[in-house]
């Protein structure tokens, strides 16, 4: 599923151009435009969907999470952080899930 309006989906469909880091069946993986960390991938499935608070099938996670990990794998990481942020609350502002992988500096514990 796709949504016409959909920031996100439309990287996906290559509408909007994007840094791709890997890409698989279920997920796309790319640079954050706007890097908090020397390594800042965001990680999102392909099926739209808003947000962790929406998302009723797990295996969307696992999908998103697999992506995760393969990103890792393919950038030598082995140390990261996966943030999601759930709700304008919390900082969401792209309403297709993603998932921030973060690396590359210090990463302080508990964030902010
Ligand atoms: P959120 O704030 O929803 O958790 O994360 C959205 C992320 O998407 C932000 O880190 C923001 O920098 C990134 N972002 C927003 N628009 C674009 C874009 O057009 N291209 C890329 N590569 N990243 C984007
Ligand atoms: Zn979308």
């Amino acid at each position: 599923m796709t949504a016409s309006d959909c920031l996100f989906c439309k990287i996906i469909a290559g509408e909007i151009p994007s840094q791709k880091v890997l890409e698989g069946d279920h997920f796309y993986a790319f640079h954050d435009i706007d890097p908090k960390a020397p390594v800042h991938v965001l990680v999102i499935p392909k099926r739209h969907t808003p947000s962790v608070s929406d998302t009723e099938d797990p295996q969307v996670f696992a999908d998103a999470l697999a992506g995760v990990r393969a990103v890792a794998k393919h950038l030598n990481l082995e140390h990261y952080r996966v943030v999601v942020n759930n709700g304008t609350g919390a900082g969401q502002t792209v309403f297709h899930l993603h998932f921030h992988l973060i690396a590359g500096r210090a990463l302080h514990w508990p964030p902010g």
